[in-house]
């Protein structure tokens, strides 16, 4: 009002009112055609926008790959034994159930870093965790995946190599993907395959389920390598990548 009355030259409330009336009369036909403009450019923005939408939903999965590739998945990782049930021991005194908790918080660490994925731990620190605990845990979260971390005995010293396990023929495909990915890693151990095993945890899993040997803690070559800050670096670096193969290639 105060602007208008400055323009105008007019404090006098009728002659402001008037003026008002005046002007908004012959700005009519201008109204009509910034109207029109308007509406034009507002079409065209939201022409646009649908075409930007359709152009998005095309580019959308192939650039989310390299940021968050696991994004809206939960996986659910094991450290085999714990607490009372240390596992296998090595001859170098290296102790299962430290080992797999080690390797978990460095999977754990690789996919929060590079996928998006939430990710459960069983056990987090030197416990007892029973094996049907272990099993409800994934069943709970409706987890995608549950990936259970051990490392392989003999009664021989010899026998060396890793192998990756699982129960369902549908989690064959995974399998292979984590597998192929620590061969290829070439960590100069042998390759045992990926097998069928009949474990609990995969067994009575709801959800998908791998077991992964990952070396022999009786073989003093494997034992050796599984102690290194750098295997565990790598070896969750294989395993995450196979796991995002897996899950990318479905
Ligand atoms: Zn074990």
């Amino acid at each position: 009002m105060r602007r208008y009355n400055k323009r105008t030259n007019m404090t006098n409330d009728e002659a402001t009112y008037r003026s008002k009336k005046l002007k908004k009369s012959k700005k009519a036909p201008k109204l009509a055609l910034l109207g029109v403009l308007s509406l034009l450019v507002v079409g065209l923005v939201f022409y646009y926008n649908i075409n930007d939408v359709r152009v998005d939903v095309e580019v959308l999965p192939l650039m989310a790959v390299p940021g968050q590739p696991l994004e809206g998945k939960t996986i659910v990782i094991d450290p085999g034994h714990g607490g009372k049930h240390p596992g296998s021991i090595g001859q170098l005194g290296t102790m299962e159930r430290d080992m797999t908790l080690q390797m978990a918080k460095e999977i754990e660490q690789e996919l929060l870093e590079r996928t998006g994925a939430t990710v459960l731990l069983t056990r987090k620190q030197d416990e007892t965790v029973d094996l049907q605990q272990r099993v409800d845990m994934a069943a709970e979260a409706s987890a995608d995946l549950f990936l259970s971390i051990h490392f392989d005995a003999f009664t021989t010293r010899d026998v060396e190599g890793m192998t990756t396990y699982h129960k369902d023929s549908h989690d064959q495909p995974i399998a292979q993907a984590v597998h192929n990915r620590l061969m290829e890693k070439n960590f100069d151990t042998r390759d045992r395959g990926v097998r069928v095993g009949d474990y609990y945890v995969l067994r009575e899993n709801t959800v998908p389920a791998l077991l992964l040997e990952l070396g022999y803690i009786s073989n003093e070559k494997d034992e050796t390598r599984m102690r290194s800050l750098q295997f565990h670096k790598e070896a969750s670096q294989a395993i995450v990548e196979g796991v995002i193969d897996y899950f990318h290639k479905r």
